[in-house]
């Protein structure tokens, strides 16, 4: 009662009044015997429950309500005095209109001989009620579990209703950030699964305060924004209602340096660097779906020019894309259908140019575009998880050819047989074993065989390091490939597993004229002769060049000037010239040569 109601009016009302105000309530009440029969019934309970009533006959409850609430014989009988039989209870009722509704019950055992009861048409609240779980279960289908940030679905709806006001005549802008760490997986192998979830926490937490921090400073459009987890280790920062993309640059680079932050984990600084793809501006794309591909195409971009950098989206890179697909297509049916093969270089000794061995190259026989070369798809064969299977055909190849050499040519054969590793191989935990059973197929002595590994692999963490080591231990060699132009310095040279420097092209190329290349090919090699390694310079071309490194102290040199890199057949031929070349030079005595 309201407070406000007079105390006179609450005094006992005359029966009239009372009968009025039952036969009016907007609720319906009744009251029955234990055994259900009705005693009383205001008309409110009769419209309610008539639907249920067979034939009209509303005399007893539990009758009446047998379908819907067959128990409640059962609960009233167990009720004590005093006490609540039912509240609320649910029971779906068809109207007379046949639309459905529900209707409430709640009874309470008044004492022995009387059950008083309220009933009321629920439809409204309970129709409320799903409403709201419907929505929390969108919400939960909507977020992620474990940064509470919107997922995939909620960021692309919001995407596509910003492009749908950025088709309106005067757009406010909006930029797409697609960000994504760099080599994330190595995170995730030394902090374990938990700690790189604790990390992705981190970094939700880190976006989020970024844009709460626009958002303090910005305009109100501002408040659009969204960031949101699409899942792994990528992330979307949606920039809504800009008035021009100009600072999108700035707020990516902010980003990248905000993200890359070293983060505490365990007591320790681990650090990882993010790159980001942009889409901004009033985009072409019509799809959410779209704008976020696009953006992902320029993030991965931005990670192959080394990452740790943001990258607008343009046309050419979605052309770039498409060109890397049919590739990565093409590869596949190039590896099955055998237009893949392998030439080979000779290494020469330096300063008599005897053939000392040969590195193993990989060519592809393209039937449209004739023949491809390895620059345009091994790190596509990288990406696509292809690289094993490549890798092993040469090395395979490889082996093989030189156990034919030495079947054709005896003591006269090649040495050493030397075959690139990529990174993507280092990676393999099985590396070794695959190495050594190719070995044990081909029956060829591991110490013949020389792996090329780049700077940029061989610096890299731990594992990469005890792979090159147990590969070392199946008694091969290995080489440092292109030194010169990754990370290393002569400084680190010695904490590498290796036994030959390959000393870059570039080096070698500008060595005649540069003064500066030609005193580093010089510590090069007394660095590497000290460390007990060998050095081999690549790309030579001339004379001039073979003459100068021989001169800085080389031990092999591998270039143009002595041959391109040939087929299997006219390697072999090449072999054949240089072993009748120097046999008459053998016949020769010692004092004329
Ligand atoms: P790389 O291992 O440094 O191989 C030397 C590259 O220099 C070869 O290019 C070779 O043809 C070229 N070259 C040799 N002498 C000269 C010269 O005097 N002048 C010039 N201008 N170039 C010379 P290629 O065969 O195109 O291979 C390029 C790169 O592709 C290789 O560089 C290597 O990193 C990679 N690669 C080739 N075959 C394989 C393979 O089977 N597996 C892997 N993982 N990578 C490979
Ligand atoms: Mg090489
Ligand atoms: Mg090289």
């Amino acid at each position: 009662m309201s407070a406000n109601v007079d105390a006179e009016d609450l005094q006992p009302p005359n029966l009239e009044a009372l009968i009025q105000f039952l036969y009016q309530a907007p609720t319906g009440l009744l009251q029955t015997r234990p055994d259900g029969t009705v005693t009383m019934m205001n008309p409110r309970s009769a419209q309610l429950l008539m639907p249920l009533a067979r034939q009209g006959n509303l005399d007893n409850l539990f009758e009446v309500l047998g379908e819907v609430a067959p128990d409640l014989r059962t609960m009233v009988a167990a009720a004590e005095p005093g006490a609540l039989v039912c509240e609320g209870l649910r029971m779906p009722v068809l109207s007379p209109t046949r639309s459905r509704r529900v209707l409430g019950l709640s009874l309470l055992r008044l004492d022995a001989h009387t059950i008083m009861g309220c009933v009321n048409d629920v439809t409204h609240e309970v129709e409320l009620e799903q409403q709201r779980l419907a929505s929390r279960m969108r919400d939960a289908s909507r977020t992620d579990s474990l940064t509470q940030m919107p997922n995939r679905a909620a960021v692309l709806e919001r995407i596509q209703q910003a492009i749908a006001r950025s088709e309106d005549d005067a757009p406010p802008h909006f930029a797409v950030l697609f960000i994504n760490f760099d080599r994330f997986n190595r995170v995730n192998l030394t902090l374990g699964q938990e700690g790189g979830d604790r990390l992705l926490r981190m970094v939700a937490e880190r976006l989020n305060s970024t844009v709460r921090q626009r958002d303090a400073v910005g305009s109100p459009h501002e408040s659009l924004h969204t960031t949101a987890r699409l899942g792994g280790d990528e992330f979307v920062l949606l920039l809504d209602g800009l008035r021009d993309c100009e600072d999108v640059h700035s707020v990516a680079q902010r980003l990248i340096d905000t993200l890359s932050r070293p983060y505490l984990i365990n007591g320790i600084d681990v650090h990882v660097s993010a790159s980001i793809g942009v889409v901004a501006g009033v985009h072409t794309a019509s799809l959410a779906n779209t704008v976020l591909q696009d953006a992902s195409l320029a993030m991965q971009e931005a990670k192959r020019a080394g990452g740790g950098r943001h990258l607008l989206f343009t046309p050419s890179i979605k052309d770039r894309a498409t060109r890397r697909g049919v590739m990565e297509h093409e590869l596949r049916r190039a590896l099955e259908q055998k237009e893949l093969f392998v030439v080979y270089q000779p290494i020469v000794e330096l300063p008599d140019a005897r053939v000392a061995g040969f590195e193993a190259l990989v060519r592809w026989q393209h039937p449209e575009r004739g023949i491809v070369s390895p620059i345009e798809f091994i790190e596509i064969a990288e990406e696509c998880g292809l690289i094993g299977a490549l890798g092993e055909f040469v090395l395979n190849s490889a082996c093989r050819q030189l156990m034919a050499w030495q079947r054709q040519f005896g003591s006269a054969m090649p040495r050493m047989i030397s075959v690139n590793l990529s990174r993507a191989q280092l990676n393999d935990a099985e590396i070794a074993r695959q190495v050594e059973s190719v070995l044990r197929t081909t029956r060829m002595p591991a110490t013949l065989l020389q792996l090329e590994v780049t700077e940029s692999m061989a610096a890299q963490g731990d594992d990469i390091r005890t792979r090159l080591l147990e590969l070392k231990a199946l008694g091969i060699t290995l080489a440092l490939d292109d030194f010169g132009t990754g990370y290393s310095s002569l400084a680190c040279l010695g904490q590498l597993p290796i036994d030959v420097v390959k000393i870059d092209r570039s080096f070698v190329a500008d060595a005649e004229t540069n003064l500066h290349k030609r005193v580093l090919i010089e510590a090069t090699v007394r660095v590497a002769r000290s460390l007990g390694m060998s050095t081999t310079a690549e790309g030579v071309e001339t004379d001039g060049q073979a003459t100068l490194l021989t001169t800085l102290g080389c031990d092999k040199g591998q270039g143009y000037l002595w041959s391109r890199p040939m087929t299997a057949r006219a390697a072999t031929q090449w072999l054949a010239a240089q072993s009748e070349a120097s046999r008459p030079a053998e016949a020769v005595p010692a004092a004329a040569r």
